[in-house]
């Protein structure tokens, strides 16, 4: 099995530490995702595992042996850049097989790889086309296939689709998907766009100033979030001040909301996250909670609706359909907290 490894990379540019003891693994065949905000050292991450950047400490390994004395052009590796700058002067032909004849494969060969790899990203038969008379994704695909055309032991993608407009984003991060899982490709896809990253992904590496926040798949990550960061940073915005205390044998929490039971064992100060999509209308939950709706937004399938209880607002999701009072009217809601609550420090 031929995997990567990065273990403990520290990187400093000056006083930045842009890198700091990063570790994770990516499988044979895997789509692990890089994400996080802007700054928090994706692209040096990148970088140091391409080997266009030296880590000031820590290895980077492929299929168990170290990378240190490899020069970047014999790791194998291919990289494709949001600014992924065709070749303006050449047709898709010679710009998807501009990588084999560097790799002095034959003309047959070069031929038949450039017309499988076009064909792979949708666009057969495009070989002849002036790439400055394509559309933004259908270059965004030819510079995938340029990519792929060398078969790179590991490919890593760098914001892939981030200068594209958001119908076609959409569209093009599940196609992606589908071509890299059709090839066992394994690679590293770097977004600072979660939806982007949860759709590509088998798993994913939250990054935050340089460290690891939480590595996990897509759904570990999106319902158990590891720190405040990454709730904050997946848009989870209902987090209240909370001060764990003991009533007889049970665990209680103390917000602003009201009395919470909790199975949440250290005393002290806390965030409690209120997960947005845990809300229901029905009554039947055990933990109880009133307020009136302050806006209601309708988008698609769901509605979302912010309520104001005790002063403090809350947003939360139901379906569009789900019975909802109109604005500015009293809504109860329920929530079962094992769902519903989740505690941070
Ligand atoms: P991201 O890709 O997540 O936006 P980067 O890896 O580009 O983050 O940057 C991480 C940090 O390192 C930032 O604070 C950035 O300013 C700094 N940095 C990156 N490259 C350099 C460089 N060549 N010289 C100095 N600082 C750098």
């Amino acid at each position: 099995m031929k995997s990567l490894r990065v273990i403990n990379l520290d990187k400093f540019f000056g006083e930045t530490h842009a890198l700091d003891h990063v570790s994770f693994d990516v499988a044979e065949g895997e789509i692990v995702a890089v994400l996080g905000p802007s700054g928090c050292g994706k692209s040096t991450l990148l970088a140091v595992i391409a080997g266009l950047e030296i880590p000031n400490a820590g290895e980077v390994q492929w299929d168990g042996k170290s990378l240190a004395s490899v020069p970047s052009y014999k790791r194998g590796f291919g990289l494709m850049f949001q600014d992924y700058v065709l070749f303006p002067h050449m047709d898709a032909f010679d710009n998807v097989a501009f990588g084999l004849r560097m790799a002095g494969l034959a003309p047959e060969v070069v031929r038949q790889r450039v017309r499988e790899t076009l064909a792979l990203v949708g666009l057969p038969g495009f070989e002849k086309r002036d790439v400055n008379t394509l559309s933004g994704g259908e270059q965004q695909r030819v510079a995938l296939a340029r990519s792929l055309a060398p078969q790179p032991q590991l490919l890593m993608l760098d914001e892939p689709l981030g200068s594209l407009d958001r119908t076609l984003r959409e569209r093009l991060m599940f196609e992606l998907r589908e071509i890299l899982r059709r090839l066992h490709q394994t690679a590293i896809y770097v977004t600072h766009d979660q939806e982007e990253a949860f759709a590509v992904a088998d798993r994913v590496v939250v990054m935050d100033l340089g460290r690891v926040a939480q590595i996990g798949t897509p759904q570990a990550v999106y319902s158990r979030p590891a720190s405040l960061f990454v709730a904050r940073f997946l848009g989870l915005d209902n987090l209240l001040p909370g001060k764990v205390g003991k009533d007889g044998d049970q665990f209680t929490i103390e917000t602003p909301i009201g009395r919470l039971s909790t199975f949440e064992q250290g005393l002290g100060s806390v965030t409690v996250l209120i997960r947005p999509d845990a809300a229901r209308l029905d009554g039947q939950g055990e933990l109880q909670l009133e307020g009136s709706l302050v806006k209601r937004s309708f988008r698609g399938n769901t509605c979302r609706a912010v309520i104001e209880t005790n002063g403090v607002r809350l947003t939360f999701e139901f379906l569009s359909n789900a019975p909802l009072p109109a604005e500015g009217e009293r809504v109860r809601l329920s929530f079962d907290p094992a769902q519903a609550i989740q505690i941070l420090r």
